[in-house]
């Protein structure tokens, strides 16, 4: 039993198209996740979802496509692509989106503002498919084929970070946290104890994609937006005996020679630590299994 995980959107905040991010990607956070007997979940639904809607209806040649959505947040780059989903215009697709049920505004009402008449020319009413909305907390739900469970992590208003598991005994699982400020120099609502729970809930994950949007230079400018260094990722990774850390998140400015500079630094980090770690920088088309 295992999961299959495939990147269509790795780029942070806005999406970067040009010559110097073809290899990484330009596309905001999207990754799909396929349990064994195939079952669709979709992680964020930034402008890499855009593609894989199309390569939905491609595969599926003419069948109806079903699938959970799980939004760890509505910032722009995590909904923007809904509207652009072409699954979401036919009849008998059927869809479910789960978010946080503390965000500032329903997740149900975000997803149908962004489709207001003021910023976009097709209503939310028009759509064909059958969308469901589920609100969720830090809770565990069993789904189709897999377990779900989640985790408030510290972001600007709030962001949910998950853990997917097939549910059965062998235990791999994959934790996908896109947005999280990994300093303790920046203030959130969290209990003591914050970093510790979140090293158990990571605790032996075969593959985590964590938000790696800066460099340790960079961070001193933005503490408190809400993301971690690529060196915190590989210190979170380390802490929770993780087998393969996917950077994650990239920021817009970041080429794709310097998303290379960055991995290398990574691993000469878990080299000096002297840990078996895997370090790969998460790019569009890359699949990898659970
Ligand atoms: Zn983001
Ligand atoms: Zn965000």
């Amino acid at each position: 039993m295992s999961l299959t995980l495939t990147f269509w959107g790795t780029r942070g905040s806005i999406p970067t198209p040009g010559a110097s991010t073809v290899r990484y990607g330009g596309n905001t956070p999207c990754v799909e996740l396929r349990t064994d007997e195939g079952w669709l979940i979709i992680l964020d639904a930034g402008t890499g979802i855009r593609e894989l809607g199309r390569a939905l209806l491609e595969r599926g040649d003419g069948d109806s496509v079903a699938g959970d959505i799980f939004l760890t947040h509505a910032h722009w780059d995590h909904i923007q692509g809904i509207p652009f989903f072409a699954p979401l215009f036919k009849k008998g697709n059927r869809f479910t989106i789960w978010g946080s049920r503390s965000l500032q505004t329903s997740i149900d009402r975000v997803v149908r503002d962004q489709m207001s008449p003021v910023v976009f020319p097709v209503s939310f009413e028009e759509l064909e498919a059958r969308i469901d909305f589920q609100e969720l907390s830090e809770e565990k739900r069993a789904g189709r084929g897999y377990e779900v469970s989640a985790i408030a992590v510290r972001h600007p208003g709030g962001a949910l970070g998950y853990r997917f598991t097939t549910g059965n005994a062998d235990g791999r699982a994959l934790v996908y946290v896109s947005d999280n400020e990994l300093s303790a120099e920046a203030r959130y609502e969290d209990a003591p104890g914050w970093r510790g729970k979140l090293v158990e809930f990571v605790r032996g994950a075969s593959v985590l994609v964590h938000d790696s949007m800066y460099t340790s230079s960079e961070y001193r400018s933005f503490v408190g937006w809400g993301h971690s260094t690529h060196d915190q990722a590989v210190e979170l990774a380390i802490d929770a005996d993780v087998e393969r850390l996917v950077l994650f998140h990239h920021r817009p400015e970041r080429s794709d020679d310097e998303v290379d500079r960055c991995l290398e630094r990574c691993r000469a980090l878990v080299a000096r630590r002297g840990r078996a770690l895997e370090v790969v920088a998460a790019a569009e088309g890359m699949t990898l299994q659970v």
